[in-house]
């Protein structure tokens, strides 16, 4: 997809930290983490958001959350939390589907 940014990465167009990578997903540290661990799961295929996910994604949306923990005891992880915007109103920025995976401080605020 033109002009998407994590399209981009996963290209190798533009620079990442990549932690994980394999014939479906990517995993990268967030440019700008909210916590010491923060990185983000997507899919190597181009799906703007979880608002357009049907049955058809249940395999690669399955293999996204399946990835989490075990990127996140690479990390040193014994708990974290993930995060999924959905769409402007849901704080989305870069529609290109994303989990967000973080942790690493003491305790991380109730929702
Ligand atoms: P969201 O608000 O859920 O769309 O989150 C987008 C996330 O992507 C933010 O946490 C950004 O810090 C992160 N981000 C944007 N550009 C890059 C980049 N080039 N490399 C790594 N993370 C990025
Ligand atoms: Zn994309």
């Amino acid at each position: 997809m033109e002009d998407c940014i994590f399209c981009k990465i996963y290209e190798k167009k533009i620079p990442s930290t990549i932690i994980y990578e394999d014939e479906e997903l990517l995993a990268f540290k967030d440019i700008n983490p909210i916590d010491k661990v923060h990185f983000l799961i997507i899919p190597k295929l181009h799906i703007t958001s979880l608002i357009e996910c049907n049955a058809e994604h249940k395999n690669i949306l399955s293999k996204m959350l399946l990835l989490a923990p075990k990127l996140a005891k690479n990390h040193g992880l014994k708990g974290f939390r993930t995060m999924i915007n959905s769409g402007k109103e849901g704080g989305q920025e870069v529609f290109h589907i994303h989990f967000h995976v973080y942790g690493g401080s003491e305790k991380l605020a109730k929702l």
